[in-house]
């Protein structure tokens, strides 16, 4: 497979090595696969027979055939086994007949970042180690709360690499932060910035483009990437897991081949649902897909109005990890249904004025196969205690943003039978406000809380949850958004 970018007209010049080593274009864009490849009804069917470590690898070869069948099926049965994920890499629960949940969080960190951050730093690693010039990765990765998390804990002590994540000051959840705060590894760091979600990515992002940045990598043989959504190998393992949720449904005869089923995605940067609709593009029969978001609902607007406009209040919500007015990953979309050269056109607009308004034509094509949905806090909570009254089933405060959308969505005549909705995090990483939503209060610790939550839904606390209280504090650091280059500079002296 060649890779091109999103801005610049087709020269599919990228081979999938630089692709995951660089993470980041050259000409500000993101990386795309110069076509999608398209799976067969017969291979779709085939695939029910395979574990999850198999499936990952057939998907992936499509894109990274640098790598060949037994390497990533080896780096797949690493990352998603017994020792990063206890029970199951992943589970999909019929909470309703017309609902089903698609349980991403049964890795490390309790949030969906992990089914593609415990098998990216390895497949990073690799193409580090296939390079014969041998240069430390720097990862740097902004967060807005389990990014960050997750991050680190899939490249800790990975060979080759060392990694540095900035969250918000204060805006993330008290657990959030723990569990960055307590990060084991010899090879990360985390430090807050001042400043919102926003504030940190972009930061990030150009700090790839700094002279001064570059030079100082120079120096320690280092280069700069990306382990954000903005890297095509953060976005390709989470293709992996919507193919296997319609192979799954398959294998239970909720439904039958060629049958529709729509998909809710809670969104921030919009990657987990641009995954979704790249499963979709490669053959998997999905309809429409509904992105979900919370107050912060500028993707919600785009989709109704045709206009991205990130001049507007920005929320602190109780869905932390979605609180984004910036959504990297649309560029994708729009480079997808719209080329390169109105792409750019876009990105300037959005870089120079924050705003950009598509054509009644784009607007149209985009609405044939998404739509957004916002929900705003009362629901967010509303939905938590009836899902939990009315079904016995458990949601945290993102999933709830999904499960929200579902109600309203399922409403519409053009809904399908089946509808998916992805469940992005555990609701013990969010005990309080989950707590609150079902009882009205919650202690003012968020362990305390956890404990409660679990004797009421009979369900465990996680062990990586569990554990963290024990955990020794390691990083402290709060930096003002100038200082990140020295900050950075000063984490790779040491
Ligand atoms: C990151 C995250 C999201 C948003 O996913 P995007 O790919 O950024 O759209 C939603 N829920 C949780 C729990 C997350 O961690």
């Amino acid at each position: 497979m060649k890779f091109c970018t999103t801005r610049t007209p087709k020269k599919a010049a990228f081979s999938p090595m630089e692709v995951i080593i660089k993470g980041m274009a050259p000409d500000g864009g993101l990386f795309m696969p110069e076509s999608i490849p398209v799976l067969s009804q017969t291979e779709l069917n085939d695939f029910i027979k395979l574990p999850y470590p198999k499936l990952a690898a057939e998907i992936l070869h499509k894109y990274f055939d640098c790598f060949s069948m037994a390497e990533l099926t080896a780096d797949a049965e690493a990352a998603y086994g017994f020792e990063n994920f206890p029970t199951v890499p992943l589970d999909l629960c019929v909470v309703e007949p017309r609902l089903f949940m698609l349980e991403l969080w049964h890795g490390p960190t309790c949030a969906f970042k992990d089914m593609a951050l415990q098998m990216m730093p390895r497949m990073l690693s690799r193409a580090l180690s296939k390079q014969r010039k041998k240069r430390l990765a720097l990862v740097a990765a902004a967060t807005s709360g389990d990014t960050g998390k997750a991050a680190m804990e899939g490249f800790r002590d990975v060979p080759g690499t060392k990694i540095k994540v900035y969250y918000p000051h204060n805006g993330v959840s008290p657990i959030q932060r723990l569990q960055m705060a307590t990060q084991a590894g010899e090879n990360v760091s985390v430090s807050a910035i001042r400043g919102n979600f926003d504030d940190a990515q972009s930061a990030v992002k150009e700090m790839f483009a700094r002279k001064d940045v570059q030079k100082m990598l120079a120096r320690g043989n280092a280069f700069l990437t990306s382990a954000n959504s903005i890297n095509f190998a953060r976005l390709a393992p989470q293709i992996v897991y919507y193919v296997y949720a319609y192979v799954r449904m398959l294998r239970s005869h909720a439904i039958t081949m060629g049958e529709t089923v729509d998909v809710v995605v809670p969104s921030g940067n919009f990657g987990n649902v641009l995954s979704a609709y790249f499963a979709k593009r490669m053959g998997v029969p999905f309809g429409r897909l509904i992105v979900a978001s919370n107050k912060n609902r500028v993707l919600a607007d785009f989709f109704r109005t045709g206009v991205y406009d990130c001049n507007r209040a920005f929320y602190h919500t109780t869905s932390p990890s979605m609180d984004i007015l910036r959504s990297s990953n649309l560029e994708r979309l729009l480079y997808l249904v719209a080329g390169p050269e109105r792409t750019a056109r876009w990105m300037k607009d959005l870089a120079q004025t924050g705003r950009f308004c598509v054509s009644a034509d784009v607007l149209s094509r985009l609405q044939a196969e998404f739509c957004g949905i916002w929900v705003d806090e009362p629901e967010v909570a509303d939905t938590i205690r009836r899902t939990f009254r009315e079904d016995g089933y458990l949601i945290d405060t993102h999933t709830a943003v999904g499960v929200a959308a579902f109600r309203q969505y399922s409403e519409r005549p053009q809904a399908s039978r089946r509808i998916l909705v992805a469940s992005t995090a555990s609701p013990f990483k969010f005990p309080r406000d989950v707590l609150t939503a079902i009882l009205g209060d919650a202690p003012q610790d968020d362990f305390e809380a956890a404990q409660t939550l679990a004797a009421i839904s009979g369900r465990p606390i996680p062990r990586a949850l569990r554990d963290l209280r024990e955990r020794p504090v390691r990083f402290t650091n709060v930096v003002d958004r100038e200082e990140m280059a020295d900050d950075l500079a000063d984490y790779l002296r040491d």
